[in-house]
């Protein structure tokens, strides 16, 4: 069994896609070009944003976002503490601090009451201004929004949506990497909408914004790339993964969002009396970049992976480690105390993410549960 049925989707969509590379070769227009601006104009649309920008990678797109606020040494960004470590490394990159925060036990994401006393902290302390929040949609489910943007309007901070599980997902009608100031996701290929390779976009409203943006990710253009403004970086979408980007769209607004969370679905049905299955907030809707249940403890979940192994079933941990150990935010000028992150600190243990794509076979589902449920019955 795969853990995510990539090979399948190729099949499935093996004609299309070889075409669209072909096309691409045949062309010999491998960095920007037609591909790019429709792949960027498809993504615009069905996120519901006035504009995108394609980029190298979902971690280059954080960081753009942050360097068009000019986010750097002194500033602080208020990011989860239970998220791929791409969320914090971007701020330390740009010699800010990192303030992580603590999430909630049922959905994984940012706790907004905890995010507004560690807002507090950071003004009482006096050390650090307080610039913009970090909210991730992890797993696939947006981020309280609701909550968060009228914390963030109450402290003036700016809301960057780091939707790299998010994309596809929903809060009532409005679609995950528009809740943010400016949102961004990624197209590594376990994401919800993934290329062959590395890719990332960065979703903007403001269109001084998105001049910006556009300048930094090749080299701080000007009127052209020769004439250089400002230092940036190179971070560009290959167009190859664009044409690719651009048949996985289709097919993904078409049937795979929906096919995955019928999985879901079956899944949690299965499930939910024997294990602690995905909470989903009512009007929201997630895109399930992982399906993720909940054991007693470390032993437990450990001993499960174990055992499903032996059935060839495949599981992963996200995340096995709290960010405020990691040791690479070590020498940031913030104190991470043990008491505030409870909830992470547990999960870390507890969590273990089980095979799903729109491609997984609903067998395949009924398996997996059988497995789950005999290991738990023992
Ligand atoms: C994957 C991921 C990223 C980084 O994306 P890359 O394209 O691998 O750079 C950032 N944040 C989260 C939450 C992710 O899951």
């Amino acid at each position: 069994m795969e853990f995510r049925n990539l090979k399948k989707q190729y099949t499935v969509l093996e004609k299309q896609i070889n075409e669209a590379v072909h096309n691409v070769m045949r062309e010999a227009n491998f960095i920007g070009g037609n591909e790019i601006a429709e792949l960027e104009r498809e993504l615009a649309e069905y996120v519901g944003v006035p504009y995108c920008i394609s980029c190298a990678n979902g971690t280059d797109a954080l960081e753009l976002a942050l360097m068009a606020w000019k986010i750097g040494k002194g500033d602080a960004v208020f990011v989860p503490d239970f998220t791929f470590f791409s969320s914090g490394e971007v701020i330390a990159d740009l010699q800010a601090t990192p303030v992580f925060v603590d999430v909630r036990p049922d959905t994984y994401n940012m706790d907004a009451d905890k995010l507004e006393q560690m807002i507090q902290r950071v003004i009482a302390e006096g050390k650090l201004v307080p610039r913009a929040i970090i909210a991730v949609d992890l797993f696939g489910q947006p981020a309280e929004y609701n909550r968060i943007n009228h914390i963030a309007e109450h402290y003036g901070l700016k809301i960057l949506e780091d939707g790299a599980q998010g994309f596809g997902g929903r809060i009532e009608d409005k679609r995950a990497c528009s809740f943010g100031d400016i949102s961004t996701t990624s197209f590594f290929p376990a994401k919800p909408l993934g290329c062959y390779g590395d890719g990332g976009a960065v979703f903007l409203k403001k269109q001084e914004e998105y001049e910006l943006i556009k300048s930094l990710c090749v080299h701080g253009k000007g009127k052209n790339k020769y004439d250089n403004v400002r230092i940036g970086m190179n971070s560009r979408l290959d167009t190859m993964q664009a044409a690719i980007l651009r048949v996985k769209l289709g097919a993904f607004k078409q049937y795979e969002l929906e096919k995955v969370n019928e999985y879901a679905s079956s899944y949690s049905s299965q499930l939910c009396n024997w294990v602690q299955t995905p909470h989903v907030n009512d009007t929201f809707l997630s895109s399930w970049a992982q399906y993720v249940i909940q054991l007693d403890n470390r032993e437990k979940r450990d001993e499960l992976q174990k055992y499903l192994k032996q059935f060839q079933i495949p599981s992963m941990v996200y995340y096995p480690k709290p960010m405020h150990r990691q040791e690479a935010f070590k020498q940031c000028d913030f104190v991470y105390k043990e008491c505030d992150y409870d909830i992470t600190n547990h999960i870390c243990d507890c969590v273990l993410a089980l095979p799903i794509s729109p491609y997984i076979e609903e067998n395949e589902v009924d398996e997996v549960s059988r497995q789950v449920i005999s290991f738990l019955q023992k």
